[in-house]
């Protein structure tokens, strides 16, 4: 139970996990591992139920309300395996996007298809030769008249085979000489819009991952988000702490899971004649990670507070990402130990886990980056 839950909250969650019981049983997240994306009937279906762009206001069909309940359903996630599917991105990372800095053209136009899940989003920064530095892109948009003309490619996007609309940064020139990163709204058949392959990942293998290609893709000049170019770098400057934020709590909720599966197998695992939670070295072991998940936890709450209130800074939001997801690769790692061979079998959910918790040291800005963010707040 997170710190800030209240009474309304409690019963999303309730109903949350029955929704999930249904739609999402371990042979479905089965079949999703095995296809390399989860089904859109799924996604469908959670738009139907209200998991989908619960941040939207209501007058745009969401349930306007607040990060808690995406902190409820990445929890609900994490719990059951569920990583792999890229609602957080969609909710969470992207659909922010057009509910701050959308015209109120683009949120009617977009928002209602965002709750219902006929609109799955991506939000595609990362290129082949600029991922920490994004200043380095090269993607390219030039004004034609009304319309914009975008060349280039990006790598990595998340929900990248199913999104029906990428919120892509690329270049513009402002006029003065100078080039400005501008955010632009690009539905799927859009003419010269391609997608690369679904790319062959080491973990979240439902997660449709992959390379985007804009080969003189003409979009409409309304289509840039705000109605005004140049201003992409402070928009992701914005709400890049609360993605960080999500990004630690859905690995707080992997490791605390790793946890209860590690207590419940070496309670039963007997070795020279006693469980092996019995060894010290175990126990030891597990009470690290537990106290590590307690402290990670009111680190989470405070830093939801602050998001609530406006006033999680880059540097907060980079130490809660720094500090939870190097312990959840840790920890996990350690947990994956007490299985032995067992903990080497893909059906163990641990080695799932293992795999699956890798990316987050990395994507959302690796530890490294975390790093020099807090260090300019020395
Ligand atoms: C599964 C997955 C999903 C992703 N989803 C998305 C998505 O939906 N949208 C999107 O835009 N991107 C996405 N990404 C991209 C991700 O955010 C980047 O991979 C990440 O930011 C790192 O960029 P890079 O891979 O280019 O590594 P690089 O920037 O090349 O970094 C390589 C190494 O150098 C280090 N390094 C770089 N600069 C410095 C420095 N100044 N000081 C010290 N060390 C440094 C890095 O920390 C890292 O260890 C995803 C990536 C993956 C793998």
């Amino acid at each position: 139970m997170i710190q800030q839950q209240d009474e309304a909250l409690t019963l999303f969650e309730n109903s949350l996990a029955g929704f999930l019981d249904k739609t999402a049983s371990p042979e479905r997240i089965a079949a999703w591992n095995q296809n390399k994306q989860v089904d859109r009937d799924a996604w469908l279906a959670a738009g139907e139920f209200g998991m989908l762009g619960v941040l939207v206001p209501e007058a745009y069909g969401g349930l306007g309300v607040d990060f808690r309940y995406e902190r409820v359903i990445m929890e609900a996630f994490a719990e059951r395996g569920l990583e792999g599917w890229g609602v957080p991105v969609h909710n969470m990372i992207a659909a922010p996007y057009l509910i701050e800095h959308g015209t109120d053209e683009q949120k009617t136009r977009w928002l209602p298809k965002v709750v219902s899940g006929e609109s799955i989003l991506a939000i595609a920064m990362t290129e082949p030769g600029a991922g920490s530095d994004l200043q380095g892109m090269r993607t390219r948009a030039v004004r034609d008249g009304d319309e914009w003309v975008i060349n280039g490619s990006k790598v990595f996007i998340s929900n990248g085979q199913m999104a029906d609309l990428v919120l892509l940064c690329a270049k513009t020139d402002m006029g003065d000489g100078k080039d400005k990163i501008s955010i632009f709204l690009v539905e799927g058949d859009r003419p010269g819009f391609k997608r690369g392959k679904n790319l062959d990942k080491m973990g979240r293998d439902a997660q449709d991952t992959s390379e985007l290609f804009f080969e003189d893709v003409r979009l409409p000049y309304s289509n840039v988000l705000g109605g005004e170019p140049g201003r992409g770098f402070a928009q992701l400057m914005e709400l890049l702490p609360q993605e960080r934020l999500g990004i630690a709590v859905m690995g707080l909720g992997m490791l605390e899971r790793a946890l209860k599966l590690t207590v419940e197998y070496t309670k039963e695992r007997q070795a020279f004649g006693q469980s092996l939670i019995d060894f010290q070295n175990t126990a030891f072991s597990l009470a690290d990670v537990k106290t590590e998940v307690t402290i990670g936890k009111a680190f989470l709450d405070h830093c939801t507070a602050l998001l609530l209130k406006g006033q999680l800074d880059a540097a907060t939001a980079s130490m809660a990402k720094l500090w939870i997801t190097e312990r959840e690769v840790d920890g996990i790692n350690k947990c994956l130990q007490f299985f032995g061979g067992y903990g080497w079998m893909n059906e163990y959910p641990i080695a799932q886990l293992y795999k699956d918790a890798r990316i987050d040291t990395i994507h959302g800005g690796t530890s490294e980056i975390m790093r020099l963010l807090i260090a300019r707040s020395l």
